[in-house]
């Protein structure tokens, strides 16, 4: 009889835990080595690690496919790149992620590629910009402007083009967007952020359900080694642990917040796309009060990076490198799983300084 598929939760908890049997550990060690005894399947560090291993089997079970682990999201990413043939055409949301962005302007400069950044919102231009390429990029939502991409009909499209798609899906997470199963062909994770979500470690992933791509990333995995650190491997697989019920507590604070944002007059903006715990506010007096609230609270800390337990938030044009095109007063805020009217009146009471 084959087995009933498991809901995201119990994945999340049971995915990559070690067979149960008398004295074994409930859950998988660090395992720290460098070499193996010859005559296995690893033989090498830089070639497989267990604690690796049980990660991407807890991820690649959320995601529903084969999970490659990297040393960062930014390694999956260059990874993901480097399948593209030398001259050929990228297509990218032009608010991805900013490292994202860099990346693509770096093998532009460099005359490997040629990056073509589009307006993921403008489902018919993004449709268009696919026609010859040879990979397409999808974020959705975006960082930090929170747009939501038509994932199935640019899917579609890029196909038709004869484009691998991947999907970076830090923000949305496998428990509320799993592309794989829109067909997509690559979902890629920086694990930084909501998996590991303790602020504490750096880890990326690449999923997908293609076994020949598997074979093409593992190679290349083995060949660059960009791999994850064993400790932080362990880290990621215990926060990813929990991952469910933070999301689901950053969520309801983000909701609620947005509610009380809404009404507060030195906002002129905020954006949220309905789900997970990120949300974006533009200031109405601009920058300056932007990063005059940002040094006035006392629980939400000022600092890049996301999906974290903790409240952070910054001003993203900080960055010379963000894109000109998000407002120049605009603040992620990445909501945290703390007390949601603790978090409200440290908001309230910086902003309602700024009015
Ligand atoms: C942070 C982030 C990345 C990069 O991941 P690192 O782990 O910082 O290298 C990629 N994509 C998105 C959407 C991110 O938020």
């Amino acid at each position: 009889m084959p087995e009933k598929p498991l809901r995201p939760a119990t994945i999340a908890v049971t995915a990559g835990r070690p067979k149960a049997e008398p004295d074994a550990p409930l859950n998988v060690p660090i395992t720290m080595a460098s070499t193996y005894v010859a005559g296995g399947d690893t033989e090498y560090g830089r070639y497989g690690n267990p604690t690796w291993t049980a990660f991407e089997e807890a991820l690649g079970g959320l995601e529903g496919g084969r999970c490659l682990s990297f040393a960062s999201g930014l390694a999956a990413v260059a990874t993901v790149f480097d399948l593209v043939g030398q001259g050929q055409t990228v297509v990218a949301p032009r608010h991805s992620y900013n490292g994202t962005i860099m990346q693509l302007a770096d093998l532009e400069s460099r005359g490997r590629i040629t990056a073509r950044l589009v307006d993921v919102t403008d489902t018919d231009a993004f449709v268009a910009a696919c026609e010859d390429a040879s990979l397409v990029w999808l974020e959705s939502p975006t960082n930090p402007a929170l747009e939501i991409a038509d994932i199935p009909t640019i899917r579609a499209a890029a196909h038709e083009a004869g484009a691998y798609v991947a999907v970076d899906n830090t923000f949305a997470t496998p428990l509320a967007q799993r592309p794989l199963e829109m067909d997509v062909d690559l979902v890629v994770h920086s694990a930084t952020k909501y998996i590991a979500g303790h602020s504490d470690a750096l880890m990326g992933a690449i999923i997908t359900r293609d076994d020949e791509l598997f074979g093409v990333l593992k190679n290349r995995r083995d060949l660059i080694g960009a791999v994850p650190g064993t400790l932080e491997a362990y880290l990621a697989l215990r926060g990813l642990r929990t991952m469910h019920l933070r999301v689901e507590r950053a969520e309801v604070n983000a909701k609620e917040l947005v509610r009380r944002l809404e009404e507060h007059p030195a906002i002129d903006e905020v954006r949220y796309p309905g789900f997970g715990g990120i949300v974006a506010i533009v200031l109405g007096q601009g920058a300056m009060a932007a990063d005059l609230l940002t040094r006035k609270t006392s629980l939400w800390v000022h600092c890049t990076s996301l999906g974290g337990v903790e409240s952070t938030f910054e001003r993203r044009r900080r960055w010379n490198s963000e894109a000109s095109s998000i407002p120049d007063a605009l603040v992620r805020m990445s909501v945290g799983i703390e007390d949601v009217d603790d978090l409200w009146d440290d908001l309230r009471t910086a902003l309602d300084d700024l009015v």
